[in-house]
């Protein structure tokens, strides 16, 4: 972007110097006047700037001239948007192109006009030929219809016909921008104008899908490396690794809220290769064959009693492994959705202790602290583990209630509009006791 913005001030830099080789030049030797052009060798007066419209390049007009017909064109683009472009050349084949084919060609390659609202004009001009041609574009026929083009050649043909090209250009040009210059033709051309977007909003775009995609690249790349380490893992190692990406999976889903063009499709190719991860055989420790992996059904039948209560809990899931030649069986272990509430067991080393209850061994006194002990059970052997806690005494309880009153008091001072005096009732309601009576 800024690019081209260099790029269009060095061009406006140049022209100055690359336009009089083309201006100040003698009279066209015969040779040039003959030359045959096609619509793709006209030369575009845009090489040399955005003011610059005419196209001479058989030098048909005095310097002079260009110069005051490129600011003709110039203002009736700065205050309608509509380009009108000029073009003059010697001639070309007749017997490929009619002046209306040309001209058509030549106008979209140039793309003359807004692109959106088309409001191009191309006043063409063929020595050869003989040929003078107003092309529209869709967005001026309205206001320049062909009879209107009709009558602007007309009034100023015969300058044409007697070989005075600088008058008789001139005087269609000014024709052509006099119609679309109109109050209401100034309405109609800026009509469905929108202001071009901000620079720095395009910046700010482009900045966050460059950020989008490094971000994909560099997560793919990671996960990548990871996946192969997984299939590498030994048998124990394994369940532990894809455990583990299950937390970066989640990551991969909270960070696609904010790069929602590239990111999901990360969290689902994730997720999918975690599941092929674990269906992935293992080969046997001991003979090194392929291991198959034991249906649900049989689970019942062959799993260690722990398993099977570690697994109704839903501490952990278990898929077992057997080998077909030599009868190996191993057992890989998944975190289930319980697992946090559990604790290993010292005793079976089951991760199968839960938080039971509790009991207060010391009571708290008013200055001193209490004591309590909370029991933990293992649901695979039954092993009790007790965990003493403190409980606070009296006065700390005493202070506790004072601070989280004063913090609520000030909340509600401050949502009541901060620095204003008015307070508010604490929210107490009554069952209609109370006494009364005359004096
Ligand atoms: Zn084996
Ligand atoms: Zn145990």
């Amino acid at each position: 972007m800024k690019l081209s913005v260099h790029f269009l001030i060095m061009l406006c830099l140049l022209a100055p110097v690359s336009m009089p080789a083309q201006a100040d030049g003698d009279t066209p030797s015969a040779d040039e006047r003959t030359r045959l052009y096609t619509p793709a060798t006209v030369p575009s007066p845009k090489v040399y700037g955005q003011q610059y419209y005419v196209s001479d390049p058989d030098r048909f007009l005095r310097p002079t001239m260009t110069d005051s017909l490129n600011r003709l064109c110039h203002d009736l683009y700065r205050t309608t948007e509509a380009e009108l472009a000029i073009v003059l050349i010697s001639g070309f084949d007749e017997d490929k192109w009619w002046a209306s084919s040309f001209c058509q060609e030549l106008f979209n390659s140039w793309g003359i006009g807004s692109g959106d609202r088309n409001t191009g004009v191309l006043l063409f001009f063929s020595l050869g030929t003989r040929d003078i041609r107003i092309h529209t574009g869709r967005g001026v026929e309205g206001l320049l219809p062909d009879a209107v083009c009709d009558m602007i050649i007309d009034n100023h043909i015969q300058s044409l016909s007697a070989g005075d090209y600088n008058t008789g250009i001139w005087g269609m040009a000014n024709g052509i921008v006099n119609q679309l210059l109109t109050d209401q033709a100034r309405q109609e051309l800026l009509l469905g104008w929108t202001p071009k977007r901000h620079n720095d909003e395009d910046d700010l775009t482009y900045i966050y899908l460059y950020i989008s995609l490094i971000l994909l690249i560099i997560l793919t790349i990671r996960v990548m490396v990871k996946w192969r380490k997984i299939e590498k893992a030994s048998f124990d190692k394994r369940p532990q690794l894809i455990d583990k990406t299950e937390n970066a999976q989640m990551g991969l889903g909270c960070l696609s809220f904010l790069f929602p063009l590239t990111l999901p499709f990360l969290y689902y190719a994730y997720r999918k290769q975690r599941k092929t991860l674990k269906d992935l055989p293992y080969s046997c420790p001991s003979c090194g064959g392929k291991m198959n992996r034991l249906p649900e059904e049989d689970f019942e039948k062959k799993a260690k009693e722990a398993h099977q209560i570690e697994n109704k809990l839903h501490i952990f899931k278990f898929d077992y492994w057997e080998c077909p030649l030599c009868g190996t069986t191993e057992v890989a272990r998944f975190k289930d959705r319980s697992y946090n509430l559990y604790r290993d067991c010292a005793a079976c080393g089951e991760h199968a202790m839960v938080y039971k209850d509790y009991k207060v061994t010391l009571q708290p006194t008013y200055d001193k602290r209490g004591e309590g002990s909370k029991r933990f059970v293992c649901q695979v052997c039954g092993n009790e583990k007790f965990v003493t806690y403190s409980i606070m005494s009296l006065h700390e309880r005493e202070l506790e209630r004072i601070r989280e009153q004063e913090r609520r008091e000030s909340e509600r001072y401050s949502s009541s509009g901060g620095g204003s005096s008015s307070g508010s009732w604490g929210g107490g309601s009554s069952g209609g006791g109370g006494a009364g009576r005359k004096f």
